[in-house]
């Protein structure tokens, strides 16, 4: 133990002495063996929050990832205290304080959601090699950005569509102790034909699931919204199809034309419907969404984006206002003007009018941020958002070989905008892009926090002391090659093999509960794919395919499927089989 993590102990020693190891033996040698042997296996909190389910939720959180790592058990206790759990209402309702009052640390939270951020930097910061070891950590933490959400693509099979609930909630409570307070799901109606498809019920309680969720959480529930609906559409009152001569914003789906009075009315009768069997949980957040899945050129909408999608936009806000009033409604502006034709402008010319019904513009494109509402202004001056793609960048199929962190990317693109943004929605496609929903979150949480300190931490966190440096350089050469593959360059075949080697090293070093935690194996296991496919003989090596075999049931792909799409979420193991072909 170096000096300074001595007089972080000796500060801390009314909780230090928690589990058998090195340090349970200091503390024997200074306050006597007998008095440790009682405190060994206990880490005793008091609880001083009022009580409600968020406050039990975050004790049993805190319980269970402190259990997982060492052989501490956490009590609730009165008498001889070693961390006290509290409201402060003084405190901005999200944020938190970590302080000393005696010999106990106690974790302040502005509201119980901010407890459980302060949790989570608790959490994050103790040790837990062999014993627990508290955290040091001290002082006070707010976040910046308003809305710190996720948006989890819910399809083609991938993790968010197949794991089991249990998974799910402990996932969300994962990610919830990043910081993030809002979770985006929709509604599938592109895959569905009509409400009475069979697949439109599983469809609606996989969306109530993760609804559901986020609320137990304190998170707010957010679902997107646009002109696109069920398969089953009349033909009559379809969209007139995009222009897109740059083939970036698409024309996915069966879109309707808001501007045929039939059209407009298919659309809000069958977005009542979706609000209807959300009512009982409740929606927070509306997200409208212009292209890709949406759009109409037809001579009345267009400009899209500043016409039909803004009249549509505005209608279906006062709709799920009917049914919940204090919505927040989010406009994306994404591909806005691809090609150029006026959107940004008429949508500001707009908003300067009239932007009382709106909460927030979003903004972000498929490489580097538009440029219009940076240079020009936000339309309506509303607080800016962005929606970064985080999973699918140098890496087919998505999450197919495993970890995929990107952290000098998401910096990059973080600095372009981090003075004007003030949060957003990353798309994700899975768990194993997991590291850059950190990194986002923070940046979220704290504008200036580099991509490298959340990861230090990060790492120190789910994986242990020691090996901070090592993973890092793991990480960096795995992002180098997940942008030689985007540009099509060839692999830097050296640096791919000591990656390797350096994962296998830093294995073997790491504790038994690191070693099993799926954030590790889906890093190790990219290292070895990437050492197959680039200096190895490929992915059809015994080795290989035994990586791509576990990532397989970590992310509860089908071996067998009738997913046209789910190949783009599954490792290519030879054996796996897409019974409808691929699409
Ligand atoms: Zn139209």
């Amino acid at each position: 133990m170096n000096t300074h993590d001595r007089r972080t102990f000796l500060k801390c020693a009314g909780m230090a002495a928690v589990g058998a190891g090195l340090q349970g033996r200091a503390m024997a040698e200074e306050k006597g063996a007998e008095q440790v042997a009682d405190a060994a296996h206990e880490l005793r909190v008091k609880m001083e929050a009022p009580t409600g389910p968020l406050v039990s939720r975050t004790f049993a959180i805190l319980q269970d990832r402190i259990q997982r790592r060492c052989s501490a058990k956490v009590v609730e206790a009165d008498a001889g205290v070693q961390l006290i759990l509290a409201i402060d209402g003084g405190l901005p309702p999200d944020a938190f304080r970590i302080d000393q009052v005696n010999e106990a640390v106690r974790i302040a939270g502005g509201s119980p959601r901010g407890l459980l951020y302060g949790v989570g930097k608790f959490l994050r910061t103790c040790r837990y090699d062999g014993t627990f070891k508290p955290s040091p950590w001290r002082g006070s933490s707010a976040p910046r950005g308003s809305l710190r959400g996720m948006y989890f693509a819910t399809h083609f099979h991938n993790w968010y569509h197949q794991a089991p609930a249990a998974e799910i909630s402990r996932y969300m409570e994962d990610l919830a102790l990043w910081g993030v307070n809002a979770v985006m799901v929709i509604f599938p109606m592109i895959n569905l034909q009509d409400w009475d498809d069979p697949q439109a019920e599983p469809a609606m309680n996989m969306v109530r699931l993760y609804a559901k969720t986020a609320k137990e959480l304190g998170l707010q529930f957010a679902t997107g919204v646009g002109n696109t609906m069920f398969t089953g559409a009349p033909k009559e009152i379809r969209a007139t199809p995009l222009p897109d001569p740059t083939h970036r914003r698409g024309n996915s789906g069966h879109p309707i034309c808001p501007s045929n009075p039939d059209g407009h009315k298919y659309l809000l009768d069958n977005t009542r419907q979706l609000f209807e069997k959300l009512s009982d949980i409740g929606v927070d957040i509306l997200v409208h969404w212009p292209y890709d899945e949406g759009g109409c050129a037809c001579e009345k909408c267009a400009p899209w984006g500043s016409s039909g999608y803004l009249k549509l936009s505005r209608d279906l806000t006062e709709l799920g206002r009917s049914y919940f009033p204090n919505m927040k409604t989010v406009m994306s502006t994404w591909m806005f003007d691809t090609p150029p034709e006026g959107e940004w402008q008429g949508l500001s010319d707009a908003l300067a009018k009239e932007n009382g019904w709106l909460d927030y513009i979003l903004a972000d494109a498929h490489e580097d941020y538009p440029r219009y509402p940076l240079d020009v202004g936000v339309p309506g001056q509303l607080p800016l958002l962005n929606f970064p793609e985080i999973s699918m960048w140098g890496n087919w199929p998505w999450g197919g070989v495993g970890a995929h962190p990107l952290p000098a990317r998401f910096q990059r693109l973080w600095d372009q905008v981090k003075q004007a943004v003030e949060g957003g929605f990353p798309y994700s496609e899975g768990i194993y892009e997991d590291m850059n929903k950190a990194v986002v979150a923070q940046f979220y949480w704290d504008r200036d926090r580099s991509a490298r300190s959340t990861l230090e931490e990060y790492i120190g966190y789910e994986f242990g002391s020691g090996v901070t440096q090592d993973v890092m350089t793991v990480i960096d050469i795995l992002e180098a090659s997940a942008g030689r593959a985007q540009r099509k360059e060839p692999a830097d075949v050296d640096a791919v093999r000591r990656a390797c080697q350096l994962a296998g090293d830093v294995d073997a070093r790491l504790p038994g509960w690191a070693r099993q935690n799926w954030r590790w194996e889906i890093l190790r296991l990219r290292a070895v794919l990437d050492r197959e496919r680039f200096a190895g003989d490929g992915l059809e090596t015994p080795s290989a395919e035994a990586a791509m075999a576990r990532l397989i049931e970590i992310y509860h792909c089908q071996m067998e499927t009738d997913d046209p799409y789910h190949h783009r979420v599954r490792p290519r193991l030879k054996r796996a089989v897409s019974r409808k072909g691929e699409l």
